[in-house]
């Protein structure tokens, strides 16, 4: 009961919890000690620059972090395009169904 109150109530604007997204390589960006640049704590897979080496443009148009602003982890997703809860949690965790 709550909760569909809850839904209803970001359902038509009357509250915004923030970003309903991964906010990796949109609003954060993690920069380990050694000067590697990752989207997100939690991603280990490919480093996408260093920011003691590489440009901001080129960490940033990395294809890595370009693909998480443009939300590419949803394209294969048939069951999150067709889910009428997309605009609120646009599919959660990448990590979750990353290979
Ligand atoms: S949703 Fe997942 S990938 Fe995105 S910032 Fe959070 S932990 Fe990282």
């Amino acid at each position: 009961m709550v909760f569909s109150h809850l839904l209803q109530a970001v359902q038509s604007h009357r509250v915004c919890f923030g970003v309903k997204a991964c906010s990796a390589a949109q609003y954060s960006m993690t920069i380990e000690p050694d000067g590697s640049v990752i989207p997100c704590q939690s991603w280990l897979k490919e480093k996408v620059g260093n920011i003691l080496r590489d440009s901001w443009e080129s960490i940033w148009n990395h294809p890595v972090c370009v693909g998480f602003r443009e939300k590419a982890y949803l394209k294969n997703r048939k069951e999150c395009q067709e889910c009428e809860h997309l605009p609120e949690c646009y599919g959660g965790c990448p990590l979750e169904y990353s290979p």
